[in-house]
């Protein structure tokens, strides 16, 4: 049995930042640190940090006065910075910047009276914070039945943003039932859906036809983690989303000949490696890493950690 590595995979530049800030934040300012949601959607990651004196919690009210408290790199509305001043909380913003690009567009488009068509899901946090921006604007559509049902006060001044993290073919049907529907839909300057989720979907495009099996590294909590899982399952082979090594059921890989890896955004290395060793004992003989587009991209950190 035959491993394929894709390359890029794991962490990108916006979960190197905000891991960082975490630790960074518990150095200079001492145990415990809160944070608010998980800083990424890795529950490794989570624990790890845990274990370096970070708390979670979902609200601020769970944060004691006085207190130093991150905003997770997926962004908060603007709502949550006013609630933090409210309790005297010092807050730090670890929101990737490619996730305040969108919250910029955002108030962009409500301040010039459009309404926001948000192409993602409604549920996922990053969404909930994007529209926190103008909530009596904005509206969530997630599919292109979603697309096509849509409702807007006036068709001529509707503008389109996506979640950062979707499937981009998925996202492209959608905005084409917009396109179609709304000749005049305004588009954010740069594309929404960022640098990490696009290449690493390409990675695994790229071995379309190479794998019998793919196994992708992260968190069932992962957007980008999920949409990597259903592009690999698209494919016609049996694709598995697996958070650690010992998820890793045998019986997969009887008579898998190639399996095809990636991870997700948040997932450490450390969880790649340990299923590539997994699957050494289990009867892989050859590792390749399939190269895609190098990444170079890196963020500063907020500047209360720098
Ligand atoms: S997946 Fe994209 S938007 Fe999300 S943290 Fe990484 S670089 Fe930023």
């Amino acid at each position: 049995m035959k491993v394929l590595l894709c390359r890029p995979r794991g962490f990108c530049a916006g979960v190197e930042r905000a891991i960082e800030t975490v630790e960074r934040a518990l150095t200079k300012f001492g145990r415990p640190v809160y944070v608010r949601h998980e800083i990424v959607h890795n529950q490794v990651v989570v624990r790890d940090l845990e274990q370096k004196g970070a708390i979670f919690v979902e609200h601020l009210t769970q944060v004691p006065t006085g207190s130093h408290v991150i905003f997770s790199a997926h962004g908060v509305a603007p709502e949550v910075f006013r609630e933090a001043g409210r309790l005297a909380l010092h807050a730090i913003d670890a929101t990737c910047p490619l996730v305040t690009k969108v919250h910029v567009e955002a108030r962009r488009f409500a301040a010039r009276g459009y309404t926001i068509l948000l192409i993602g899901h409604a549920d996922h946090v990053e969404v909930e914070g994007v529209v926190g921006e103008a909530p009596d604007r904005t509206l969530v559509v997630a599919t292109p039945a979603d697309a096509e049902r849509v409702q807007v006060p006036d068709p001529e001044r509707v503008a389109v943003l996506t979640q950062t993290t979707l499937s981009v073919d998925e996202a492209m049907r959608v905005m084409d039932v917009l396109k179609r529907r709304f000749p005049k839909l305004a588009t954010p300057r740069k594309e929404d859906i960022c640098y990490a989720t696009t290449n690493r979907q390409m990675a695994v495009k790229s071995l379309r036809g190479q794998v019998d099996l793919w196994l992708v590294i992260g968190d069932r909590m992962s957007s980008n983690s999920n949409r990597l899982r259903e592009l690999g399952a698209d494919m016609g082979v049996p694709a598995h989303l697996v958070l650690t090594a010992d998820e890793l059921q045998p019986q997969w890989f009887a008579g898998a000949r190639a399996v095809g890896i990636t991870s997700g955004a948040s997932t450490p290395e450390s969880s790649v490696r340990a299923v590539v060793d997994r699957l050494r004992a289990l009867g892989a003989t050859e590792l390749e890493e399939i190269d895609g587009i190098p990444e170079t991209v890196e963020f500063s950190l907020p500047h209360e950690v720098r």
